[in-house]
């Protein structure tokens, strides 16, 4: 997935308080992916309130969309540095391809975790045997003594642990017993979580860790609040179980957490930075290296087997790129 949005929020400074119900819900926005026929992705995070729970610090929710009616996605070759990418599907398959020769097909209930570390190109289209896609792409921010490291792709399956009132997916870190295997860099967790209809969990969670419920389908409340389809509800960190009551539909969500990140970064486009001048040199080496064609063992490398030009940086604004977080 790649961030093609043409007017970022600003996003400075110091996230704004939780309201007093202990629940912030973050409104998505329509975003398009870009290309000819351009898909559109409903991004929660980042937003002005809000930049990080703990290293999340993107969340892209699509579909369910007709490949027929909406193009599917297909995002040329383009980089990313200091982050890991997350790639979980519902439906459909996307082909992955990236600089470190990775050829993986993304399927629903697979983890596919790509760490950009110094730095990676990838593509990703959604194959032709796809009809409906469905999914997220979430990224994490790499703290910053691992955000040079080298670049890696991991992929996992979780088992489907059931409970009382559901089924849990845990794909990364670990919730209700079941652990992920796929590397991370500080302490977080992602999980699927599939809810009977009229469920009523307290769902025991790391009482360190802020966390973030997308709602995917159904109805649902978190602590009291009630969370629309598509919405992302903030929870600060300091309690040990999240509250969760499901409506008569039944409710899939994903659930993100981890400890409060603690640090500053600059994240511009596919990059993640730590100052102005570092996400300047990124852009520049992404453009001369690879859309300009100097060199395929440069910082991106060259992404094998993908029919087409890889995707230019965009301009970069006219102020100077700020801190968040
Ligand atoms: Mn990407």
């Amino acid at each position: 997935m790649s961030n093609l949005e043409k007017a970022p929020p600003e996003i400075t400074g110091e996230p704004e308080p939780v309201p007093a119900s202990g629940i912030e819900i973050l409104a998505p926005r329509d975003v398009p992916l870009g290309g000819p026929r351009a898909m559109t992705v409903r991004r929660t995070l980042p937003q002005r309130s809000r930049s990080l729970i703990g290293a999340w610090c993107f969340v892209d929710h699509y579909g369910p969309d007709l490949v027929a009616d909406r193009g599917g996605m297909v995002v040329p070759p383009h980089p990313h540095t200091g982050l890991q990418t997350v790639s979980w599907l519902f439906a459909g398959e996307i082909d992955h391809r990236d600089s470190i020769g990775s050829h993986a097909p993304v399927r629903p209930g697979e983890l596919n975790l790509m760490t950009a570390g110094n730095g990676i190109a990838h593509s990703e289209v959604s194959t032709a045997a796809t009809t409906v896609l469905h999914g997220a792409q979430l990224w994490l921010a790499l703290p910053d003594d691992a955000r040079f490291g080298t670049p890696d792709f991991e992929h996992y399956t979780p088992p489907a642990v059931a409970f009382a009132g559901g089924v849990a997916r845990v794909f990364l870190g670990s919730l209700l017993g079941s652990t992920s295997p796929a590397r991370t860099f500080s302490p977080i967790v992602g999980a699927q979580v599939d809810f009977v209809a009229g469920a009523e969990i307290d769902l025991p969670v790391n009482p360190e860790f802020e966390h973030g419920i997308l709602l995917d389908s159904g109805s649902l409340s978190v602590d009291g609040s009630a969370v629309e389809t598509g919405h992302l509800a903030y929870r600060p960190a300091g309690s040990s179980a999240l509250r969760l009551v499901v409506g008569d539909l039944g409710a899939r969500l994903l659930l993100i957490g981890g400890a409060p990140f603690g640090e500053q970064i600059i994240m511009w486009w596919n990059f993640i930075g730590r100052t102005h001048d570092e996400v300047v040199r990124f852009r520049e080496q992404w453009q001369a290296d690879v859309v300009a064609g100097a060199s395929e063992t440069g910082r991106f490398g060259k992404v094998a087997g993908y029919d087409g030009q890889p995707l230019p940086a965009p301009e970069l604004p006219n102020v100077r790129l700020k801190l968040r977080g």
